[in-house]
């Protein structure tokens, strides 16, 4: 059996096991229970299909994703986590974008790779999995065949990342918060690191090494993100004493420097992280000797900020 043949037979038992949350929803940890065939009363605000912003090819990722090619990243409207200051507002709270078929979403995905993406980079994908499996299904029998990535908040349930086994190449979660204050002041979920963390400790069973091509690119692996916040260093290294103490050493992580306050961002966070709480993490994150760390440059200025525009048709602008 290929390996395509073999997501083919993955995607359909995938389909096959998640397809009943569809009338009750439970695809996340937020649990609506509400029937997305009917319309789009779940927190993520998404019904049946899924909707699109964008479609580009990222230069701006972890140099494993992006590679020399760019990463063929799919920028989905919708969330189902919407942290106050999330820098894609305009897509997870202000649902700018359209809807897609099935088919138009894997026509999307062919059409990156046809133009040379390193990978597939589904961005905010947990709301529509349904969507993205069914797309797959269909862009798996034309011939796409590079790598799959879930780019996610880390709010994933974890029965769905068991059913994505085997069809997702490479998981590149965020990791938030460990504090459940935090994650319940900045994105209305106290229980966000006890299901992120069951979540990405399954992700690390599927995948615990990140395996690289020839030109340096993930094939294969875990790269956990952090993005840092502004006062809340002391969340960021517990949650760095974690991830060493809980993962694989052979996985990456990335810790992220840009946060930049957007949105409904509450008073305390409207500053970018210091150079010295940066220091302070990217210390400890050293002295775990992982495999792959990716680091930042020192804390951006205000006016070097990397926040999209999404009303632009090139919402980057990449160094
Ligand atoms: S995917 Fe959307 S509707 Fe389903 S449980 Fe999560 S937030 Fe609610």
């Amino acid at each position: 059996m290929t390996s395509s043949v073999r997501k083919q037979e993955q995607v359909r038992r995938a389909l096959e096991r998640l397809s009943p949350f569809e009338t009750s929803c439970t695809l996340c940890p937020r649990d609506c229970r509400v029937d997305r065939t009917r319309g789009a009363e779940g927190v993520c605000r998404t019904g049946r299909l899924a909707a699109v912003s964008h479609a580009l090819l990222h230069f701006g990722e972890e140099p494993v994703i992006s590679g020399r090619s760019g990463s063929g990243t799919v920028f989905f409207t919708g969330c189902n986590l919407k942290c106050l200051f999330c820098q894609n507002y305009q897509l997870s709270w202000l649902l700018e974008g359209g809807p897609v078929t099935d088919g138009e979403l894997a026509a999307i995905m062919l059409d990156l790779q046809k133009k040379g993406a390193h990978n597939i980079n589904l961005v905010s994908p947990s709301h529509v999995v349904l969507p993205v499996l069914r797309a797959l299904r269909i862009a798996l029998e034309e011939g796409l065949d590079i790598p799959l990535v879930w780019n996610s908040n880390g709010y994933d349930s974890v029965e769905v990342v068991q059913a994505l086994e085997g069809i997702v190449d490479i998981y590149l979660p965020d990791l938030k918060y460990y504090s459940p204050a935090l994650s319940k002041r900045y994105s209305a979920a106290p229980d966000y690191f006890a299901k992120a963390s069951e979540a990405v400790r399954e992700m690390a069973l599927q995948r615990p090494a990140l395996d690289l091509g020839g030109d340096g690119t993930a094939r294969r692996g875990l790269v956990v993100r952090h993005l840092m916040l502004p006062g809340a260093v002391d969340d960021t290294l517990v949650l760095v004493k974690w991830i060493g103490e809980n993962l694989s050493p052979y996985i990456g992580l990335s810790l992220m420097s840009q946060y930049h306050p957007c949105f409904r961002a509450p008073e305390e966070i409207q500053r970018g992280v210091s150079p010295e709480e940066y220091r302070r993490a990217a210390d400890a994150a050293l002295a775990l000797g992982l495999d792959h760390l990716f680091l930042q440059p020192e804390p951006f200025r205000a006016d070097e900020h990397l926040v999209p525009d999404f009303r632009k048709e090139k919402p980057f602008r990449w160094k």
